[in-house]
């Protein structure tokens, strides 16, 4: 006779009174055992049906109280980024300044004066915390902040452009991390796209004809942050667009996605696009990213004309894309703190990180690697190598960040035995993989980050004993 293979299945109130478990519940909700137990239990169950064993009840419970401790704790948590990729989208973008991380804290815990004017004692507005600041450090007449670009870029063409035809090159028309394309943006703005030139060549009289047969009733330029055209090409560059917008009248739109302010604040890259620049250019109204190659939190920042401005502020999506407080008080201490574009660069992760001399990282690079070798012990070969940082996030990807990395290049588990035990270390180390050798890339990390991949890397060591 065949036994009932359910037979062998706990019972959940035994279960839950194992002391195991009785000792998780002290740390864990209830609810958060029970839960984790049910889902054990039914994964058992249905293994057992399959023909496997149940396991013994002792280690039903410790499996239990692991994953019920995992449930307890956020899913959302912090990294050590290896490798290289400054702006890594996956990985949140820009870290913050810590003066921008304690100005989120001051705001957060408390109320605040989000809108509400203190000299006044009468309603104020959240985006007064921001626009002076922005205006002096860019010339722009106005500015405003929402959630982040892509709300900008969707509220500046409902607001500016909606039911109107909104002239754009063909080689504009660009796809920005799979859900934002232009087209479709418009589209849902309400504008109406008159594309405009060709892929690889677009000339202002191309615009010309578009304006004066009355297609287009503004001018949209779209920076192509994330890819470029090479060979024979030709763009119009918006100093040339803006004498056409003005002399019909026309809003000159840019959506500059990933800017500095001023090109003092990263004379590193000088090639990086400006926001003051695209202004004194002629643009009316640009448009960027607030934690991309400014250095803050996620956030859409818009500057312009103050009439143009003013029917964006106005517009009933204002509301709707709306920044928050937390992502405004980071935004306004990294303001602060690129008022002063020396100090800026020793203060603000990101300019640190994209500035960083070959030779800078080639020492930290040694130091990491003699920290590897001593923690992973005789077993592990480390070096020092060259490698290539990016700039990342969909901006400048032809730029190559030349720096250095530590090198495990043999040993046990070495690479992806070792990439998993990083990654599944308690704050996961993300590394990159090259030609067999797992490479940590200095560029992106901490000095803290630095002493945690050692003690990951002692860890690897204690469990190969
Ligand atoms: C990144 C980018 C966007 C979207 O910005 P988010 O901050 O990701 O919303 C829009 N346009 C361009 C040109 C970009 O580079």
């Amino acid at each position: 006779m065949c036994e009932n293979p359910l037979r062998a299945l706990p019972k959940m109130d035994v279960l839950l009174s194992h002391p195991i478990l009785l000792s998780a519940r002290e740390r864990i909700p209830y609810t958060l055992v029970r839960q984790a137990a049910r889902d054990k239990l039914e994964e058992v169950r249905r293994a057992a049906l399959a023909g496997a064993g149940v396991p013994p009840l002792e280690a039903l419970a410790g499996e239990i109280a692991a994953a019920a401790q995992t449930m307890s704790r956020p899913g959302l948590k912090r990294v050590i980024n290896a490798t290289g990729v400054v702006l890594h989208t996956n990985l949140g973008r820009a870290p913050l300044a810590p003066r921008a991380a304690e100005a989120v804290m001051a705001v957060a815990e408390g109320y605040s004066n989000l809108e509400y004017d203190l000299d006044n004692a009468c309603r104020g507005s959240r985006h007064s915390h921001v626009e002076a600041l922005l205006c002096s450090l860019t010339g722009a007449e106005a500015a405003m902040a929402v959630n982040n670009n892509a709300a900008a870029v969707f509220l500046m063409l409902s607001a500016l452009a909606a039911g109107k035809g909104v002239a754009v090159s063909r080689g504009e028309l660009v796809e920005i991390g799979g859900a934002f394309r232009v087209p479709e943006i418009m589209a849902a703005s309400g504008a109406v796209l008159r594309e405009v030139g060709t892929t690889n060549k677009t000339r202002l009289s191309d615009y010309e004809r578009a304006v004066l047969s009355g297609e287009a009733q503004a001018l949209l330029k779209v920076h192509t942050s994330n890819y470029q055209i090479v060979g024979f090409t030709e763009d119009t560059p918006l100093s040339q667009l803006s004498g056409l917008a003005a002399a019909h009248d026309l809003p000159l739109l840019c959506d500059l996605g990933s800017c500095v302010l001023t090109a003092e604040s990263l004379p590193s890259l000088p090639a990086a696009p400006s926001a003051a620049a695209a202004l004194a250019d002629g643009a009316d109204v640009v448009c960027f990213s607030g934690d991309k190659l400014l250095g803050g939190p996620q956030a859409g920042i818009v500057l312009g004309k103050k009439r143009y401005i003013d029917a964006m502020k106005r517009h009933p999506l204002a509301r709707v894309v709306r920044i928050d407080k937390l992502s405004l008080a980071a935004l306004e201490a990294t303001l602060l703190l690129l008022r002063a574009p020396e100090s800026a660069r020793e203060a603000l992760p990101l300019l640190s990180m994209l500035g960083a001399r070959p030779e800078e990282l080639r020492a930290r690079a040694e130091g990491l690697a003699a920290g590897l070798r001593k923690a992973l012990g005789e077993d592990y070969t480390v070096s020092v190598l060259p490698c290539t940082g990016q700039v990342g996030g969909g901006s400048m990807p032809n730029e190559e960040l030349p720096g250095f990395c530590a090198a495990v290049t043999a040993g046990p588990g070495v690479p992806e035995g070792l990439e998993t035990a990083f990654r599944r270390h308690a704050v996961p180390i993300l590394c990159r993989i090259h030609h067999g050798a797992l490479l940590l890339d200095v560029r992106t990390l901490s000095a803290e980050d630095e002493g945690e991949i050692l003690r990951a890397a002692e860890a690897v060591r204690g469990r190969n004993r």
